[in-house]
C-alpha cells in the first residue's frame, strides 16, 4: 500500500539552496517524489544572531512504514550534515514528517501529524499554497485556517518561484 507523506525540509547553515536541492535528490532516490514546493525564506528572530532559514515542503509516496521513512530522512540529514564547513555535528538540514497519509502516531520516536504544524509559519505559509486542501487529521483544519489562527510572528517570504 502506498501512502502520501508530506515532509518539511529546512536549514540555515552552509549553501542552503544547494543543500535543499541535494536533499530532494536524495529523497527521490528512496521514495516516489510527487512534487516539491517553492523555497521560502524565514527571517531569524529572537536573541541569537542566526542566519535566515530556507524551507521547502515535499510530497512523496511510499510503501514503507513511518519508522522506516524516519530512518531514511535521518540518514539524509546525517549525510548532508557532513557537507557543511563548520563543526561536525552541526545541523545543516532538518527534515520532519508533517503528515503520513491521515495516520496519527504518538510514540517516543514519532509524533504524526508533526506537533508544530499549527504553530509555525514556515510550515503553514508553504503548506497553504502547496497543499491547500490537506486536512489535519486530528483537528480537521485546513492550512489556511491554521495560518489565520497562528501567532508565530516570523516573516516567511518566497525565495525562488
Ligand atoms: P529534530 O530536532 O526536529 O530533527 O528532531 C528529531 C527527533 O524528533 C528525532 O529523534 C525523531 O525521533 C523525533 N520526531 C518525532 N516526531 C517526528 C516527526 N514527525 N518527524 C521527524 N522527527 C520526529
Amino acid at each position: 500500500m502506498q501512502t502520501e507523506v508530506v515532509l518539511s525540509l529546512g536549514g540555515n547553515k552552509g549553501d542552503r539552496e544547494k543543500l535543499l536541492f541535494r536533499a530532494i535528490e536524495l529523497l527521490n532516490d528512496h521514495f516516489q517524489l510527487i512534487k516539491v514546493s517553492k523555497i521560502y525564506q524565514t527571517a531569524a528572530w529572537g536573541g541569537k544572531a542566526k542566519g535566515d532559514f530556507l524551507n521547502q515542503l515535499a510530497l512523496i509516496s511510499t510503501g514503507l512504514d513511518p519508522e522506516e521513512v524516519l530512518d531514511i530522512i535521518q540518514e539524509i540529514e546525517r549525510d548532508l550534515g557532513r557537507t557543511r564547513e563548520e563543526h561536525w555535528g552541526d545541523r545543516t538540514m532538518d527534515i520532519d514528517i508533517l503528515y503520513f497519509g491521515s495516520l496519527e502516531i504518538n510514540s517516543d520516536r514519532l509524533k504524526i501529524p508533526h506537533p508544530y504544524i499549527a504553530d509555525r509559519k514556515f510550515i503553514l505559509v508553504p503548506l497553504s499554497e502547496f497543499l491547500p486542501d490537506k486536512i489535519h487529521p486530528t483537528t480537521g483544519r485546513l492550512p489556511l485556517e491554521m495560518l489565520e489562527a497562528c501567532k508565530d510572528p516570523s516573516e516567511v517570504k518566497i525565495w525562488i518561484k
